[in-house]
């Protein structure tokens, strides 16, 4: 393991699935690189998530960030020497109505307009083909067949791993207090002392406002708390990841049987604890959706159900790119639930930006500027 003292070319905060892969990236193009976590790698959102990687039913301004992660994805192992549990049965987006159904075809007829085929329309024949289980009212629906799941704590220590393998000095257990000018470059305060780059990315996740708002770039973070449930084991009954169109659910089954439940319902977050509180009754109606859809479920025991600590933008888009005030900053946060999987691209992306100036992928849309506000402006002078 690297030890690089108290400077680097880049120092990354937040060690999630994002600040790792973006310091993996980083090291790959030569750059020396100091990583700070205030918990372990993978301790919040990126750890506990659901391990959807999925590219059906994005926004369009992150389809080419999604797309540019699938592709990485699809060649994991080669990454991260391990394949993070990494499989992929597409995933399919159940219409439950002819009026649901109605609004995936103008979704597929407008992507493909675009010049995005990852989405295809199916119907009802091929929904129970793909999806036996599902309620027979179901008219079809979407699917993306290269989408899949991944184990996410496993991923991202993966990334982790394989960015110290190439001289990223990873600091966990250190919180970074403040963030100031030093010269031409960046003074990064932490608990256990200063250091000091000429590039910084502010990748901590459900905390990235404090860190935004210190260098003058105030933003609208809201602090969630989706929940996840998971049943006992049961046989196999299907392989895609499910989502629907009209109600909120996601739901995997593993090979070890496990049914993974989710969707977007949120509990309570209290970042300043690490912790979050349960909404029992948002819990029991999600369960509920899922025995309307799927009565092989019925009376199948939920087992442990979680919450984990994630940023959500108003826009329900990332925060990503370039500080619109300082040289040398960049922001990569904000993923609203959905970040696992732009993870492993979104970091060769920032990292091509940092390292050259520039990437193909285009990210027009996802800039912090989108969130400028006189205040912010007033509170800090530009550098
Ligand atoms: C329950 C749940 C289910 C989800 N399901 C999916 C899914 O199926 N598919 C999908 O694509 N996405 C999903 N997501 C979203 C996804 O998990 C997140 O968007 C993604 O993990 C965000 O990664 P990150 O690296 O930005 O943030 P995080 O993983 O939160 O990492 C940020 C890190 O920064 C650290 N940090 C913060 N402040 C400081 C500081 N001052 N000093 C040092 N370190 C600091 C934090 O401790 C944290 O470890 C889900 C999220 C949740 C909570």
């Amino acid at each position: 393991m690297s030890q690089l003292g108290n400077s680097a070319d880049v120092i990354v905060i937040g060690a999630g699935i994002h600040g790792c892969s973006t310091a993996l990236h980083c090291a790959l193009r030569g750059l020396s690189v100091i990583l700070i976590e205030k918990d372990h790698a993978g301790r919040h959102a990126s750890g506990v998530n659901a391990g959807g990687v999925r590219q059906l039913a994005r926004h369009v301004a992150e389809i080419p960030l999604s797309n540019a992660s699938m592709a990485l994805w699809h060649d994991i192992e080669n990454l991260v020497d391990d394949d993070c549990g990494f499989t992929s049965d597409g995933q399919v987006l159940v219409a439950e109505d002819e009026a649901d159904l109605a609004q995936c075809r103008a979704r597929v007829d407008d992507l493909n307009l675009r010049g995005f085929h990852h989405e295809e329309m199916i119907d009802a024949k091929e929904l129970r083909e793909i999806v036996p289980a599902v309620s027979e009212t179901c008219p079809g629906g979407v699917i993306s067949r290269r989408d899949g799941a991944a184990i996410p704590l496993r991923a991202t220590q993966a990334f982790k791993r394989k960015a110290q393998s190439l001289g990223v000095d990873v600091r966990e257990g250190v919180k970074v207090t403040k963030v100031e000018p030093d010269g031409a470059h960046w003074r990064v305060v932490t608990d256990a002392g200063n250091l000091v780059a000429p590039r910084i990315v502010n990748a901590a996740g459900a905390w990235a406002d404090r860190i935004a708002a210190d260098l003058g770039e105030p933003v609208p973070l809201e602090v969630i708390a989706p929940m996840l449930s998971i049943t006992a084991a049961l046989p196999a009954f299907i392989k895609p990841v499910v989502i629907l169109r009209g109600r909120k659910l996601s739901f995997k089954q593993f090979g070890n049987g496990t049914v993974l439940i989710g969707g977007g319902y949120l509990g309570r977050a209290i970042r300043d604890e690490n912790r979050t509180i349960l909404d029992w009754h948002k819990l029991a109606s999600n369960v509920r959706t899922v025995w309307e859809l799927f009565p092989i479920m019925r009376g199948a025991p939920i087992v442990r159900s979680w919450a984990g600590i994630e940023a959500r933008m108003p826009d329900d888009l990332p925060v990503f790119g370039r500080s619109a005030r300082h040289e040398g900053v960049y922001h990569q946060f904000g993923f609203s639930a959905h970040g696992f999987q732009l993870g492993p691209g979104a970091g060769a992306v920032m990292a091509e930006i940092i390292a050259t100036g520039r990437s193909n992928v285009p990210i027009d849309g996802l800039g912090i500027a989108r969130f400028a506000t006189q205040a912010g402006s007033a509170a800090h002078s530009a550098r």
